[in-house]
C-alpha cells in the first residue's frame, strides 16, 4: 500500500493515531493498526484504554533496571542484552514499537525524570542508548528515541521553553540523539513536550526536519509525545508524522490541505512514513511467541548487579561473609519493600519482585542471624517505636545494613524535586543507628542523587543501588555478600550541595522560560573546570578488587584520529570489572572549553592477576568543538592531553597528542579583524602594506603597542581611523584575498 492510493482524509487519519496505544487501522485500504507501548525499562502494555501517567493497570512484564541504573553499568553490551530481552517481550505481546529509550541529559539532580535518563554526559548516554535501540530492534520491534529535545525538567513541562545556545545544543543536548539516529536507526523519534528556544518541539522544523532528517538522515517516523501537539497543522508541516494519542483534529488537517495552508506533499510524506513504519515492524509479529520469565528475571538480576555503585568501603567493611556467623541487622523498610522504579509512564507491573531481606536470608548460612527492623514507614510519618526497635537491633548486631532511599512519591514524571535530602525521618534513624554501631553499611534506593554529606562520614560503607528493577533486591544481597563484585560507576556527579550544581541559578526557570545559562558546563564539565570539591566524582565506583593501569601507547590513524592503547590489570584477589575512562583536555583552546570531556571508555572483566590490553579509538569529533561562526564542527590544530583513569578525578595515565586540525579556513572578509587577517599567511601578506601605510599616516611605529589595539578591529572600520585607506581599498584587499586563495 502506498500513500498515493489514499484519500486526503485517509492520510490525515493515518497520521493521527487510532486510540491511546494504536495507530489508525484503515480496513477499507487494507491497513492494520500497530501497538505502541512504554518503555523504556520494561513493557507497560495496557488494556485498550490507557493513560500516560502509569496509574492504570498494565500486563506484567519484566522490570529491568531503569536508565539511572543502566547508565551506571557503563556497559553497552549489557544494555543491548536488555534491549533484546525487551524486544522479545514486545514480540510476545504483539507490541510493534517500544517507547524508549529516553536519552535526555541530566542537567539538574532535581529533574523529576532523571531516573529515566542515563547520564549527565552525552557520550555515555549515546553509547548506552544506541545499544538499547540495537537490542530491541534486533527483533524487528521498533523503538522511540525520546524526548527530542532538551527535555531535562518536569516543571511546566508542556509549555516551558528551554533556551539553549547553539554550541551547547550541539555539544551537550543533541549528540546522543545524533549518534543513535546515525548508528542505530531507531524506527521512531518522539518529540518532547517543551519548546526549544521558543518553538514547541512538536512543530520545530529546525529540529524535526533540518537536523533530524537533513543532517542526520533519519528515515523513520517522528511521533508526538502523548498530547504534545498544540497546532496540528503546523506540526505536520514541520515534520511531525504521527500524533499520539489522536486528538480528533483530522478535519483540520483535511481543511488545511484543501485551503492550501498545508502542502499536500507534507501530509503525503507523513502518511508514507507511517506506512513504512507499519511495514518495518510487521517482521516482529510472531503469532504464539513467548519468553521465559525466569530467564528474563535472571537477566534483570545480572544487570542490576552490574549497575549498583559502591561509593565508599572503609577498611574493606564489605563484603559480608555469608558463612561468618556474624549477626546482621537489616534495617529499613526498603529492604522488605523494594523501591525499584520511578513513577509515571515508565511504571511497569513486574512479573515478580525480589526483596533484599529475603535474598540475604536465603544466601546466609543461617537465616536466623539476619535480623530485621523496618525503622521507618514509607509514608514518612515519624514512628518513635520503629526507631527504638531498630536502634536496639543495631546495638546488638555485628554489622548493620541500613536500607535508605527516596519514596516513590518523591520521584516521578510530572514534577521535579526541590531538594537533595533523604526524608528527615530516615536521617534521624541513621543518626541513632550510627551512634550504637560502628559497622554500618548504607544501601541506597533513589533515582537521582541524594545529599550524602550530612552522614557519609559516620558510616563505613555506602552502596548506591539507584533503582534496580524487579531483581534489584537479590542483586544487592549478592553484592553485599561478595557473590558478585560491584562494577557500577557514577554516570552523574554527586555534588556536596545542591547549590554547587551548575544549573542551580536557572533551574527550573519561570514564566514559561528556562535559561540554560551554564552552557556547556553540565555535570563534571562544571565541577572539574572549577576544581570544586564533590561528594563523589563522575565515573567513580569502587570494587572488592583493585586495578592497575600501564603502558599507554598512541597510534595516529589519520588526521585528528588516534588509537589509544593501555593495559589494565586486576591487582587484587577477587574477579571483578573495571571501567577505564578516557578524558580529552585541550591545552590552549581558542574558545573556552570544559576542563576535559569523556571521549571513550571500556568495561573489562578480569580474574585476579589477569591483564588486558584496551584500545580506545578517538576520531575527529573527539577533539572538535561546535563553531557558532561557521555553524559546523571544527578541530583546531593543537595539543590535547589524554587522561586515562577510573573517574574524572582519578587519572592513572597521562599522554598527549597533537592534532593537525581540520584545515578549515574561514574566508577572510571585511568583517574579519585585523588580527584574523594577520594570523592568515596570505592575509598578512596582502594587508601588510596597508598596515604600514596606516601606521605611518597616524604617526606611530608599526611595532608600537598601540598597533595591537587594532588587532580586534574589523578591517571594514579602518577607514574610520585613517584617511589613507578607503572602503574601496578594503573591498579590493578582500577581493584580492578571495582570488588568490581560490587559485
Ligand atoms: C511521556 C512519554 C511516554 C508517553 C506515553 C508521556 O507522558 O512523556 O515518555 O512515552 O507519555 O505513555
Amino acid at each position: 500500500m502506498t500513500s498515493e492510493n489514499l484519500t486526503i482524509a485517509q492520510q490525515a487519519a493515518l497520521t493521527s493515531g487510532g486510540d491511546f496505544w494504536h495507530t489508525k487501522a484503515l480496513p477499507e485500504a487494507g491497513i492494520e493498526a500497530v501497538t505502541l507501548t512504554d518503555g523504556p525499562h520494561g513493557l507497560r502494555k495496557q488494556p485498550e484504554d490507557g493513560d500516560a501517567l502509569g496509574i492504570g493497570a498494565s500486563e506484567p512484564s519484566t522490570c529491568y533496571p531503569p536508565a539511572c541504573a543502566l547508565g551506571s553499568s557503563w556497559d553497552p553490551q549489557l544494555a543491548e542484552r536488555i534491549g533484546r530481552a525487551i524486544g522479545a517481550e514486545a514480540v510476545a505481546k504483539n507490541v510493534s514499537v517500544v517507547l524508549g529509550p529516553g536519552v535526555n541529559i541530566k542537567r539538574s539532580p532535581l529533574g523529576g525524570r532523571n531516573f529515566e535518563y542515563f547520564s549527565e554526559d552525552p557520550l555515555l548516554t549515546a553509547r548506552i542508548g544506541a545499544a538499547v535501540v540495537h537490542g530491541v530492534q534486533s527483533h524487528g520491534v521498533g523503538t522511540s528515541l525520546k524526548h527530542f529535545a532538551v527535555n531535562s525538567q518536569e516543571t511546566d513541562r508542556l509549555r516551558v521553553s528551554a533556551n539553549v545556545d547553539e554550541r551547547t545544543l550541539r555539544e551537550i543536548y543533541l549528540p546522543a540523539f545524533e549518534h543513535i539516529v546515525t548508528t542505530a536507526r531507531p524506527t521512531t523519534v518522539m518529540c518532547a513536550y517543551n519548546a526549544v528556544n521558543g518553538v514547541p518541539a512538536s512543530r520545530n522544523s529546525r529540529l524535526l526536519t533540518e537536523l533530524l532528517r537533513g543532517e542526520w538522515g533519519f528515515d523513520g517516523v517522528v511521533v508526538s509525545d502523548w498530547g504534545a501537539v498544540g497546532d496540528r497543522v503546523a506540526a505536520l508541516a514541520a515534520g511531525l508524522d504521527l500524533e499520539m494519542p489522536p486528538s480528533g483534529r483530522e478535519a483540520e488537517v483535511v481543511a488545511a490541505v484543501e485551503d492550501g495552508t498545508l502542502d499536500p506533499a507534507a501530509l503525503d510524506t507523513a502518511a508514507r512514513r507511517v506506512l513504512t513504519l507499519l511495514e518495518r515492524t510487521t517482521a516482529a509479529r510472531v503469532v504464539g511467541a513467548g519468553y521465559d520469565q525466569d530467564e528474563h528475571h535472571d537477566l534483570a538480576r545480572t544487570a542490576a548487579a552490574q549497575c549498583a555503585v559502591l561509593l565508599k568501603n572503609d577498611g574493606g567493611l564489605l563484603p559480608l561473609d555469608p558463612g561468618s556467623g556474624e549477626t546482621v541487622a537489616v534495617i529499613g523498610e526498603f529492604a522488605r519493600t523494594p523501591r525499584f522504579q520511578g513513577g509515571g509512564s515508565s511504571h511497569v507491573v513486574p512479573t515478580r519482585l525480589d526483596s533484599a531481606l529475603d535474598a540475604l536470608r536465603a544466601l546466609a548460612d543461617d537465616p536466623e542471624r539476619i535480623g530485621f527492623a523496618p525503622g521507618f514507614t514509607l509514608d514518612g510519618v515519624p514512628d518513635p517505636e520503629l526507631v527504638a526497635e531498630a536502634v536496639a537491633a543495631a546495638g546488638a548486631a555485628g554489622h548493620v545494613l541500613l536500607f535508605l532511599g527516596l519514596p516513590e512519591s518523591a520521584e516521578s514524571e510530572g514534577f521535579d524535586r526541590t531538594d537533595l535530602d533523604l526524608p528527615a525521618g530516615q536521617l534521624a534513624l541513621l543518626d541513632a543507628v550510627a551512634a550504637v554501631n560502628s559497622r554500618v553499611t548504607v544501601v541506597l534506593s533513589n533515582g537521582a542523587p541524594v545529599r550524602l554529606t550530612p552522614w557519609q562520614d559516620r558510616v563505613g560503607a555506602v552502596l548506591e543501588g539507584w533503582l534496580l528493577g524487579q531483581a534489584g533486591g537479590s542483586a544487592l544481597a549478592r553484592l553485599l555478600f561478595g557473590l558478585d563484585n560491584p562494577s557500577g560507576r557514577l554516570a552523574e556527579t554527586i555534588p556536596l550541595r545542591l547549590e554547587d550544581n551548575p544549573s542551580h541559578l536557572h533551574f527550573p526557570g519561570g514564566d514559561g522560560q528556562v535559561e540554560y545559562g551554564e552552557g556547556l558546563y553540565v555535570g563534571y564539565r562544571h565541577y572539574d573546570s572549577l576544581g570544586l570539591p564533590v561528594a563523589h566524582p563522575f565515573g567513580h565506583g569502587l570494587s572488592y578488587t583493585t586495578f592497575g593501569y600501564g603502558d599507554p601507547e598512541v597510534t595516529a590513524t589519520g588526521d585528528n584520529r588516534f588509537d589509544v592503547s593501555f593495559t589494565v590489570t586486576n591487582t587484587g584477589t577477587r574477579a571483578g570489572a573495571e571501567v577505564a575512562q578516557l578524558y580529552v583536555h585541550e591545552r590552549a583552546p581558542r574558545l573556552r572549553r570544559p576542563e576535559h570531556e569523556l571521549k571513550g571508555f571500556a568495561k573489562v572483566f578480569l580474574e585476579p592477576g589477569e591483564s588486558t590490553r584496551i584500545t580506545i579509538t578517538l576520531d575527529e569529533r573527539s577533539f572538535a568543538h561546535w563553531s557558532v561562526l561557521d555553524h559546523r564542527w571544527r578541530v583546531d590544530a593543537g595539543d590535547f592531553d589524554l587522561r586515562i583513569g577510573a573517574s574524572s578525578r582519578d587519572v592513572r595515565l597521562r599522554t598527549a597528542v597533537t592534532c593537525p586540525g581540520d584545515g578549515f579556513h574561514r574566508p577572510l572578509t571585511a568583517d574579519s579583524t585585523l588580527g584574523e587577517w594577520l594570523a592568515d599567511p596570505l592575509g598578512a601578506q596582502i594587508i601588510g602594506a596597508a598596515m604600514q601605510e596606516m601606521a605611518a599616516s597616524v604617526g606611530i611605529a608599526e611595532d608600537s603597542p598601540l598597533m595591537s589595539m587594532g588587532a580586534g578591529l574589523p578591517v571594514s572600520r579602518i577607514p574610520a581611523f585613517t584617511s589613507s585607506i578607503t572602503a574601496a581599498d578594503i573591498a579590493r584587499l578582500v577581493a584580492v584575498h578571495r582570488e588568490l586563495s581560490a587559485g
